[in-house]
């Protein structure tokens, strides 16, 4: 026989749902504002950072402490890499700079729902080189819709079939 939702568990999905969304609500607000100052644009919807201890050379290196535009990341009192995940935009500067692969790894969504992940400058530069290959593609798909439409501005002397 089909289980019947009491009319209690509804409500209180809804009420759970409706705090989970205030939350995100709350955590994006108080980002924007401590993002405002620095000027620095977000391209991703959400992501994750997270640095594997074990591997991080911490006090001879800190390189990547350097390289984040944000200050997302500190040098914490207890002797390693500290994240302040409010302040990160999931830009990849970190990685590219880590001496270590896949100390710093990052996971981060696009608006478009788009999933990307990197651990290492080569992964990095990779998906880097990939979106900007797709993107010159998609520019010149705008210009050029065919074959046909290249070949009336490029080949004028050529007669098509
Ligand atoms: S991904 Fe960018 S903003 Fe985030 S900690 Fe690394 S360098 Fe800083
Ligand atoms: S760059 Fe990499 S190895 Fe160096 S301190 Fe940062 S996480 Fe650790």
């Amino acid at each position: 026989m089909e289980k019947k939702d009491k009319p209690g568990d509804f409500a209180a999905s809804d009420i759970f749902s409706l705090l989970v969304e205030t939350s995100e609500k709350k955590k994006r607000k108080q980002r924007e504002e401590l993002l405002a100052p620095l000027g620095v644009k977000e391209f991703f919807v959400d992501g994750k950072i997270t640095i594997d201890k074990r591997t991080c050379k911490g006090v001879e290196c800190k390189l990547c402490i350097k390289a984040c535009p944000t200050n997302a990341l500190f040098w914490k009192s207890s002797g390693e890499v500290g994240i302040t995940e409010e302040l990160c935009i999931y830009c990849g500067a970190c990685v590219l700079n880590c001496i270590v692969d896949d100390c710093i790894k990052i996971v981060r969504r696009r608006e478009n729902g788009e999933m990307e992940r990197f651990s290492t400058p080569r992964t990095y530069t990779m998906l880097e080189n990939a979106i900007n290959t797709r993107k010159r593609h998609e520019r010149v798909k705008a210009i050029f819709p065919t074959t046909e439409d290249y070949l009336k501005l490029y080949k004028p002397q050529m007669t098509l079939p």
